[in-house]
């Protein structure tokens, strides 16, 4: 991994400006967020730049108001939001580059913070435009990247700013890189990925990265079924895409040749209908599904012996639920397999890394968010560093 410049790299910032790329993408409802994490994350970059004695100007998209200004979509929306987590009044600019810009930043002193207005207002992030992100960076000295969340997307804000001034790694995006560097990029072997959740499809990528890089590949969730499918089993009325049953095969084969173990589950827990408790839940042996069950988790003989191999493991990643957990009980296989993981971590024998939208819930569900070695809240751009790919945003802070 090439190195790149973090916070370290910086001495006493007085009198300079740092444009600092965070996530401020907030769930909202009635005009206030439901969840600040992202804004949480972002706090020891923009309080550490503060106390060096910069003026800290926030850049963030919002929303996907398609290069347009919509009200609606605002970073003004998520001004009281950011200053509640900060303990900091911050000050809003509804620009981002030109003269109000630059008044507003001469108005702020050193350790000050400005909230700069939606980048996507302007056609010019999400087309990388140069121009566009020159005319930011002429009211900045410095270019801070802390949004991994966005690193996936080559905009002026998350990859284009990172050229024309001198880039840094916000402790967000460094406690990240460091992290999935651990995770798959040298890990310390033998390694095991969990890859669960709804479809094989949006996973393919994932998979075929997977198989050549780690040497156990657990397989959950609804993608299960489609490798069981493959395998010859019966899934019954299961999520299972039968047009991937030779992709499946394929990843199979790729795997056996890379010397890759690829773990099925023997046993399942299936039900008639999708809902809390179903009076026809029952677990039995793949082999034995009938025409009209539906699997829904994987069963407690296959959590037993993915466990067995997590022990001999020092390494895992983990992405996707192993059933469809946000109905009782089918939750039971990821929240048992969830405290192994912390556990294992606890005990100092695994470093675990998970990622993933419902892997991030169902993680909290179990409630072992704080005893995972990482977990990465980034979505999309996580899964994206799960197929391999070099992500611009993190491409250009190593240039
Ligand atoms: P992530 O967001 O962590 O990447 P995914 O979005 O790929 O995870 O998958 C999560 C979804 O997969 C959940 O909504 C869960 O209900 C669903 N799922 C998991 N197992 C099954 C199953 N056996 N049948 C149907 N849906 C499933
Ligand atoms: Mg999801």
């Amino acid at each position: 991994m090439a190195a790149f410049k973090t916070l370290d790299d910086l001495g006493d910032l007085t009198g300079k400006v740092a444009l600092v790329r965070v996530d401020l993408n907030l769930p909202m409802k009635d005009g206030s967020a439901t969840d600040v994490t992202r804004v949480e994350a972002a706090k020891p970059t923009i309080i550490e730049l503060c106390d060096k004695g910069a003026k800290v100007l926030l850049l963030a998209h919002f929303g996907r108001p398609g290069g347009q200004r919509s009200s609606m979509l605002s970073t003004s929306m998520v001004q009281g939001d950011v200053e509640k987590v900060l303990g900091k009044e911050i000050m809003f600019i509804p620009e981002v580059a030109g003269p109000v810009a630059q008044q507003a930043i001469d108005i702020l002193r050193p350790g000050d913070i400005g909230l700069m207005e939606n980048v996507r207002f302007w056609p010019g992030e999400e087309a990388n435009d140069p121009g566009f992100a020159a005319s930011i960076a002429e009211n900045g000295d410095i270019f801070v990247n802390d949004a991994f969340s966005a690193a996936h997307r080559a905009h002026a804000t998350t990859e284009g700013l990172a050229h024309v001034l001198p880039a840094y790694a916000g402790r967000a995006m460094e406690k990240e890189l460091t992290a999935l560097e651990v995770a798959l990029g040298a890990p310390n072997p033998p390694v095991a990925a969990v890859v669960g959740g709804a479809k094989v499809s949006s996973k393919l990528a994932v998979l075929e990265n997977l198989v050549g890089k780690v040497q156990h590949l657990v397989i959950g969730g609804g993608m299960a079924n489609t490798f069981l499918a493959a395998r010859g089993v019966d899934v019954g009325k299961s999520l299972c895409e039968h047009d991937l049953t030779e992709t499946a095969n394929k990843i199979m084969d790729q795997a056996d040749q890379a010397g890759c173990t690829v773990h099925l589950p023997y046993d399942v827990v299936v039900a008639k209908e999708f809902a809390p408790n179903p009076p026809s839940l029952r677990t039995c042996n793949v082999h034995e599904v009938a025409a009209d069950e539906m699997i829904l988790d994987i069963g407690p003989q296959a959590v037993e012996a993915l466990g067995d191999v997590l022990k001999t493991c020092r390494t895992l990643v983990w992405n996707g639920p192993l059933g469809a957990f946000e109905i009782p009980p089918f939750d039971e296989a990821t929240v048992a397999l969830a405290r192994t993981v912390a556990a294992l971590t606890q005990e100092g024998s695994l470093i675990s890394v998970a990622g993933g939208g419902d892997t991030v819930a169902a993680l909290a569900h179990a409630g072992v968010m704080g005893e995972i070695t990482y977990v990465s809240t980034a979505g999309g751009a996580f899964l994206e560093w799960m197929e391999g790919k070099e992500l611009p945003g993190v491409a250009a802070l190593r240039a």
